[in-house]
């Protein structure tokens, strides 16, 4: 990737001149503050008749950062479809004709579900240790009074989730079974025209590797005239994830200020967390405890043993990708970014990253299932109630099947969270319906989001580099190129 540094040595005083991940970093503190400054404004000018959300809406500033940010978010999901079709063909037409080319697959669909049971099975540990929804009292947080008036609000929630999340759980039927199909019901893709205007990038992407295996088959002159005309749509979209980062110190800068300071405004405003306030920051806690042992703990090791590489070498190749991951909480925003990471800092080959990474942005997401498991944990301790082995784990292997059909957008792995505490429900006869805990969820989701989405993408570039070593290629053995 193209940075300014290259050329010059950096100078302190001169961010223009930093390194691009430096950049990103003090954009995304200056967003933070930003948002925070914002925030702080509207609740010191807010009245009785005059409420801070809509003096945020309102300013003009708070305006603009928006525009900036949805500018810097639709930028990157432009190239997701060209990038992603044009990647998986082409990897898949390099290597469909190869010996070993299931095996690759299975190493990749392999190291995506191992990694993701290890952090569900951390997350629930962790979970049963702190037990966040516990009080020190041993009476439970939520009590049926309470459900109705979450009911409200979460019908209303619920809508906007199953829309974000295309996880419609009330169309799919009632059973778990028919909603673990309903994931693989998204594999294949009715009207690939359909799927490229929805972003559904499961079916693209199984679309994406019939293609790629029969154009291999192509007699040699079409062959030719397909290869290259993909080549090139591959190539234009890497120019353009080019051009769409060096705008990332900005865009993430802007996107941080305007979500951050509407969920600063409505986090002072939500009686809820003052309700639940300390059972709330030990969730918050326990979560961000069992994504940073898995990321760097767990990660770092697996990395060191099974792809025998340096794992801080590793961290700092992919280290612009988690920063984007971290501000857009969208693995689909990241995929070209985390691709050009691979290829061009960790250096691992074409025909791996561009099947390996944008496969993982689907279809892998270990911090998604992680916290998918302790959240619904969570909601369960705060009803009091005690879930014996076997039905921990049901919401083991629930979290493990969600985390395949969740999208890589903002808050979508809620409605897989419903899903299980629907399970559950299910299973304790019925009588509570746990689901109307899930707006607990809410208060918190956007930061928690921005974590899980970090390791979510970390989880894919660990992937790739872990395949291109078992086949055979070295990974991170050069200086990472800046
Ligand atoms: N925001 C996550 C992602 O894009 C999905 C989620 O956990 O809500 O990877």
């Amino acid at each position: 990737m193209t940075e300014s540094a290259s050329s010059r040595p950096p100078d302190l005083w001169k961010p223009l001149t930093w390194k691009l991940h430096w950049q990103i970093l003090l954009g995304l503190f200056l967003g933070v503050m930003s948002g925070w400054g914002l925030a702080f404004y509207a609740q010191s000018a807010a009245s009785e008749s005059n409420p801070a959300a809509k003096i945020l809406a309102e300013h003009p500033l708070r305006q603009l950062v928006q525009t900036g940010g949805d500018m810097f978010l639709a930028a990157l999901k432009m190239i997701v479809v060209p990038l992603v079709l044009s990647s998986i063909i082409l990897s898949i037409a390099s290597i469909a004709g190869r010996q070993g080319f299931a095996r690759m697959g299975i190493r990749t669909l392999g190291f995506y579900a191992m990694t993701s049971l290890i952090a569900i099975v951390l997350g629930l540990f962790l979970v049963n240790t702190i037990r966040p929804g516990v009080s020190t009292t041993g009476k439970a947080l939520l009590t049926a009074e309470g459900m109705d008036e979450f009911s409200k609000s979460f019908r209303a929630e619920n809508e906007k989730l199953q829309k974000s999340a295309k996880m419609d759980s009330e169309k799919s039927g009632d059973t778990l079974f028919s909603k673990v199909l309903n994931v693989f019901k998204q594999l294949i893709p009715s009207n690939i025209f359909k799927s490229m205007v929805e972003l559904d990038l499961l079916g693209i992407i199984v679309w994406a590797i019939l293609f790629g295996f029969f154009l291999s088959r192509l007699p040699a002159e079409y062959l030719a005239i397909q290869k290259g005309f993909w080549e090139g749509i591959y190539r234009i979209s890497l120019g353009m994830t080019d051009l769409v980062l060096k705008f990332a110190p900005i865009g993430v800068l802007m996107l941080l200020a305007s979500s951050l300071s509407d969920n600063f405004v409505a986090l002072s405003g939500d009686n809820r967390i003052r309700e639940f306030g300390t059972a709330l920051w030990y969730f918050a806690f326990t979560v961000v405890l069992a994504l940073t042992i898995h990321m760097f703990g767990v990660m770092s090791v697996i990395m060191f043993v099974f792809a025998k590489v340096n794992p801080w070498k590793n961290l700092k190749a992919f280290s612009p990708a988690l920063l984007t991951a971290f501000s857009t909480a969208s693995s689909n925003a990241t995929i070209s970014v985390n691709l050009e990471c691979a290829e061009k800092r960790a250096g691992v080959s074409n025909s791996i990253a561009s099947f390996v990474i944008p496969l993982g942005a689907t279809v892998n997401m270990n911090g998604t299932a992680l916290y998918e498991c302790v959240a619904a944990l969570f909601v369960v301790q705060m009803f009091g109630v005690q879930l014996d082995i076997a039905q921990q784990f049901l919401v083991v292997l629930i979290a493990l099947l969600t985390s395949v059909g969740v999208a890589g957008v903002p808050s979508a792995s809620l409605v897989a969270i419903l899903i299980i505490l629907d399970s559950v429900s299910k299973q304790l006869g019925g009588s509570l319906d746990l689901a109307k805990g899930l707006p607990i969820l809410l208060i918190l989701d956007r930061p928690l989001d921005m974590c899980r989405t970090a390791v979510n993408v970390f989880g894919d570039a660990c992937g790739a580099v872990y395949v291109a070593r078992k086949e055979g290629e070295t990974p991170l053995s050069g200086p990472i190129p800046e």
